[in-house]
């Protein structure tokens, strides 16, 4: 019988996260204030985050201590298993061998958890008392309620209003976590107050979301603003997954040509491949994928530029790859994944041929993510379901090439089945952004 399910031992968890920064050749640009054009200065950030987490974002360590806190928390479901994927390969038709590190094992459902708990952690080290934030699909505001609560802190999440009104389990398991939910624009802050007027039925989007949060945030001194992804330490702390799989695969004898991950903000692919970065340097033959929909190309077309994080220009200038702070999402489409930038981390990764990055068309990837429900038996979340389909385009390249992929099933789908239903009923089609709206996007860029 093959070993199905490759469990980490517990003296053997990980204790540290990686700082990819440190060994990426020509490193990582720092984000710069809008109005100087200069990096920003640690003390103009620490309004909205606290000081452990702008250490780690600016960090030139390469490794950084998991605080017992956090490890206690995670234990919860950490480490997470690797799962050879021995009923897909048969029935695709491969000689390669496919493993997934699943994050969906988590309590809110996805890899998110991971930095939530941790944010949560230096938030309450440093005496905050509540945490506002912006939730698109709703995973993060999830796995923040969850983490905020376990740390005693008070959580606000908006939530774009379109998947507030689609998603109501979402919203249900925030409040059962003991956060206050509220969607995106609303009646709380000046901002969703202008929006309602002028637009009462207006679906929202994460760039409102977030400025609400971030007016939330300023206007209170008890509270400090969380992000889910992008951001570097956000990074940092999902390389858990990327270095307990390292073990896992080590404990089988075994070691991936190709490592895959989907990608909205970078951060869970970050996470899977950064901590195989240096052995990549050091010459071995690795391949790392990005994912991303070609709904919303960043890293196959989109500039690599200095852009704001957010549509209503409120946030530092980040050095990634864009698609334009005014990127609208098109509405047909069902999952996440529909950050307008990529992480500077994963842009810096992609800059130095360290990844690559393939996009794909929503439709194959739910077919994926079903064939995958049907062997596998795990529901992916539609997210995920991209890099499942990669993983099957890798193994189906050259059928009888024996090779290890590893990809990262970030989150399950079981509370996104509203997404897979309209899959089934044909209500779902394809879109690739177009060139053009890249073009006029790059007029709107911030000039530096
Ligand atoms: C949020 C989310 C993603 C995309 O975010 P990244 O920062 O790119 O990881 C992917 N999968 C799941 C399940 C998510 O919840």
């Amino acid at each position: 019988m093959k070993q199905k399910r490759i469990e980490l031992p517990p003296d053997q968890r990980v204790t540290q996260w990686y700082n990819v920064m440190t060994d990426i050749p020509n490193g990582v640009q720092p984000p710069l204030d809008p109005e100087t054009k200069q990096p920003v200065a640690p003390e103009k950030m620490a309004r909205i985050f606290p000081m452990g987490l702008l250490e780690q974002e600016m960090s030139d360590k390469r490794w950084i201590d998991i605080p017992e806190e956090v490890l206690d928390i995670w234990q919860i479901w950490r480490p997470s298993p690797l799962i050879r994927a021995n009923f897909l390969e048969e029935a695709i038709g491969t000689k390669a061998k496919i493993y997934y590190k699943y994050e969906g094992v988590s309590p809110s459902g996805s890899h998110k958890t991971n930095s939530a708990v941790a944010q949560a952690y230096y938030n309450k080290r440093e005496g905050v008392k509540r945490l506002a934030t912006e939730t698109g699909a709703g995973q993060w505001g999830s796995a923040l309620s969850f983490a905020t609560h376990k740390f005693g802190l008070e959580c606000k999440v908006y939530m774009v209003r379109v998947s507030f009104d689609q998603k109501p389990y979402r919203k249900v398991m925030m409040n059962t976590y003991g956060a206050q939910i509220v969607a995106s624009p609303s009646p709380d802050t000046p901002t969703g107050r202008a929006i309602l007027e002028r637009d009462p039925n207006t679906p929202g989007s994460l760039g409102i979301a977030i400025s609400e949060a971030l007016e939330d945030t300023v206007s209170r001194n008890d509270t400090k603003y969380a992000l889910g992804s992008v951001l570097n330490h956000v990074c940092h702390h999902q390389t858990v997954i990327g270095l307990e799989a390292k073990k896992q695969l080590a404990m089988v004898g075994d070691y991936p040509d190709v490592i895959i991950g989907c990608c909205g903000g970078g951060s869970n692919f970050a996470g899977l491949a950064s901590p195989f970065v240096p052995d990549k340097l050091d010459g071995k033959k690795i391949r790392l994928i990005g994912v991303e929909p070609a709904s919303c190309p960043s890293l196959t077309k989109g500039i690599y530029a200095y852009d704001f994080g957010d549509v209503s220009q409120r946030t530092p200038l980040l050095y990634m790859y864009t698609l334009g702070h005014d990127f609208i999402p098109p509405g047909i489409h069902a999952g996440g994944l529909r950050y307008h930038g990529m992480a500077p981390i994963i842009s810096a990764l992609q800059r130095e041929n360290l990844m690559e990055a393939m996009a794909l068309n929503q439709l194959e990837c739910f077919e994926a993510g079903v064939l995958f429900a049907q062997t596998e038996g795990i529901i992916p979340a539609p997210e995920s379901c991209h890099a499942v389909r990669a993983a099957i385009i890798e193994a189906t390249r050259d059928k009888n090439e024996p090779k290890t992929i590893l990809f990262n099933l970030s989150g399950h789908g079981l509370l996104d089945l509203s997404s897979y239903e309209k899959y089934f009923a044909g209500e779902l089609s394809n879109y690739e952004y177009p060139a053009e709206a890249i073009a006029e996007a790059t007029r709107h860029l911030p000039k530096i």
